[in-house]
């Protein structure tokens, strides 16, 4: 069995419906980033995303959002 992160087991959206964070494409995102906005794992969650370029909602971010972030930074 694969090796998950300690900080997944706070994670808000382990207790809830998956699929609002893989949102069909044009779908709406705002559901899943307002449980991301209350989850105490947040910080650690975008620092994988970022690092792990997952899909969906992550951190409360898009894909296109982390995808800025990490031009950004390379910018930087
Ligand atoms: S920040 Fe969002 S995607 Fe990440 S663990 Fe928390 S609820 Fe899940």
């Amino acid at each position: 069995m694969k090796h998950l992160p300690d900080w997944r087991a706070s994670a808000v959206c382990a207790q809830t419906d998956m699929e609002i964070f893989f949102p069909e494409k044009g779908g709406q995102t705002a559901p899943a980033k307002r449980l991301c906005a209350g989850c105490p794992v947040r910080d650690e969650c975008l620092a994988a995303a970022l690092e792990h370029r997952e899909l969906g909602v992550w951190g409360g971010t898009t894909e296109a959002e982390r995808a800025r972030m990490r031009r950004a930074k390379a910018a930087a």
